[in-house]
């Protein structure tokens, strides 16, 4: 596996354990050149899942695609990237079924953002529900004022 920070060829496994229930192996690896850590992931890949997108076409699913939407909304924003990759790279796990609509992806990962962090969640929610007007976005961040009402009504 290369350093994805200083692009070495090899990296060395410091420590491994199983993730989501024994669905994934969670490796911690460093690099040698330049003493960094990351963490990779290793899940077994049954059929992939399929995003119906808004015209219809299909593709498959990408974590990283999902994982850059959260990274871009969660930019400097107190958020451990970990959190949001643990998301995308579970993501289809928490899918029943073969498919699932690019509108459904967007409004899990808004869920999702909602309970990381509020700026995010308006970010991502800005782009993802494309604000038509400055009114629309401010309605948006006055509901958010009254998360906990609503939540003890639920
Ligand atoms: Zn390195």
């Amino acid at each position: 596996m290369k350093c994805p920070y200083c692009g070495h060829s090899d990296t060395r496994v410091v420590d491994s354990r199983p993730s989501d229930e024994g669905m994934a192996i969670r490796r911690r690896r460093e690099c040698p050149s330049c003493g960094r850590r990351f963490t990779t992931y290793e899940r077994t890949q049954l059929e992939p899942l399929m995003v119906i997108k808004r015209d219809g076409r299909k593709e498959p699913f990408n974590p990283d695609k999902l994982l850059r939407g959260l990274l871009l909304a969660c930019e400097k924003r107190p958020v451990d990237p970990e959190v949001l990759k643990r998301f995308a790279y579970s993501f289809e796990d928490q899918v029943s079924g073969p498919e699932i609509a690019s509108e459904e992806i967007g409004l899990k990962a808004m869920a999702f953002l909602r309970e990381v962090d509020q700026v995010a969640y308006i970010r991502f929610a800005s782009v993802y529900r494309e604000f038509d007007s400055v009114e629309r976005f401010i309605e948006e961040i006055r509901r958010l004022g009254g998360v906990d009402k609503e939540e003890g009504n639920r």
